[in-house]
């Protein structure tokens, strides 16, 4: 045999890391890269940023583990500040994003099960080209056929929609419907907005229909847009419940689902549970993440970097039509649409010293840290430019 040690799951860039600086990885080869993908929409805070590491090192002296089983103090802090800025009155940590949104799904359903004595509602609405995770009800609940292959059966109760399509969705409602589930923008699916209009018709729906409107904010939340939470830039789109992962944690594995009062009193003691999750380690550097996300004028430092951003890629789109034709997303989470293939756009960036990440729909994702100034996006426009005539040079 000769499967490598490891489980060949990934597809892998043959570069290791030794360490990050803000928007900048060391490679072991000594080359410098600047990390435009985070991860994937992780490390929002970007690499080593002084205070999460202080709060890290000073929790790491003191307590990492305790269990569920006693108080956990920086489970309330963090709790109580994500209630203070978001529609939610409670929060349940958890470890990482496809488990935030098991939790979601669960529940909903025990909401409508339960709380509602409603015990025939059990389906939820999905979107086409969503991407939920990785675990048997995620993968069910995700638009793409290809990862499901081969891990069937898969569990029920999940009727498809087509993204964007408010009608779809209408008829789709049964009596068996307890949910709708959405990402505010699709991560994986190519970084596609919803039409205006779209979430806050799911809400009005779900307000009709008595169903649970749950939003996957694991790639979109945490600042990623300039908003705390993308659904925030669209009045009266407000979910039930919402799933948090990647950037709360700025790098360190955490994640989180967020309810109202209504509806996260259907979760009562023994009804769910984690081992690791809101463990004191993450909720130090969970805290330590808001401590400077919810500090005045750091929206506005994305929102205004965004723009600066988008405007330098709209220019290179009309410099460079052979190679990418468009940009969607919104703040910092962008979508370059690509002609050549984004796996070509993907190395070319690389070769100029400059990462992202790929997306459906022949996207490549741009995801810097909320932390950039114009230092770094100038550094990006220069290696974009470069990968493009590369690129173009080569096409001949
Ligand atoms: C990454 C992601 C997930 C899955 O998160 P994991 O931590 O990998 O389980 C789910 N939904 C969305 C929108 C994501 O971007």
């Amino acid at each position: 045999m000769t499967i490598p040690a490891v489980m060949p799951t990934y597809a892998r860039v043959n570069i290791s890391f030794e360490r990050g600086e803000g928007a900048w990885l060391l490679a072991n080869d000594g080359r410098r890269y600047l990390d435009f993908g985070c991860g994937i929409a992780v490390t929002a805070l970007g690499h080593a940023h002084p205070h999460l590491v202080e709060a890290l090192q000073d929790q790491a002296g003191k307590l990492w583990h305790c269990s569920n089983l006693y108080e956990i103090p920086g489970q309330h802090k963090l709790a109580q500040r994500l209630v203070d800025n978001s529609f939610a009155d409670s929060v349940f940590f958890c470890n990482s994003g496809a488990e935030a949104m098991e939790g979601s799904l669960k529940l909903a359903r025990r909401y409508q099960q339960v709380v509602k004595g409603q015990p025939q509602k059990n389906r939820v609405i999905v979107a086409t080209e969503a991407f939920h995770g990785r675990t048997l009800a995620t993968l069910a609940a995700g638009g793409s056929e290809k990862y499901r292959q081969g891990f069937g059966p898969m569990p029920e109760g999940f009727d498809r929609v087509a993204f964007g399509n408010l009608n779809e969705a209408r008829v789709a409602v049964t009596e068996e419907t307890a949910a709708i589930l959405v990402e505010p923008i699709q991560g994986e699916g190519g970084i596609n907005p919803p039409p205006e209009g779209y979430l806050r018709g799911l809400r009005q729906m779900a307000d009709e229909f008595g169903l649970v409107l749950i939003m996957d904010e694991i790639q979109t939340g945490v600042g990623r847009t300039g908003k705390l939470f993308a659904h925030q830039w669209e009045e009266g789109a407000e979910p039930d419940v919402m799933a948090v992962a990647k950037g709360i944690g700025g790098g360190f594995p955490m994640a989180a689902f967020l309810a109202r009062e209504e509806v996260a009193q259907a979760l009562t003691p023994g009804t769910h549970g984690t081992t690791f999750g809101g463990n004191p380690l993450a909720m130090a550097v969970g805290n330590a993440v808001l401590d400077v996300m919810l500090a005045d004028g750091f929206m506005e430092g994305v929102q205004s970097a965004a723009q600066d951003l988008w405007a330098r890629l709209e220019g290179l789109v009309a410099r460079h039509p052979r190679v990418l034709k468009g940009l969607r997303g919104k703040g910092l989470m962008i979508g370059l649409v690509c002609v050549a293939p984004n796996t070509q756009v993907l190395d070319a960036m690389r070769a100029e010293g400059m990462l992202a990440v790929p997306a459906g729909g022949n996207v490549v994702r741009v995801l810097p840290p909320l932390i950039i100034g114009k230092a770094e996006i100038d550094a990006a426009e220069v290696a974009i430019e470069a990968a493009c005539a590369r690129i173009e040079k080569e096409e001949g």
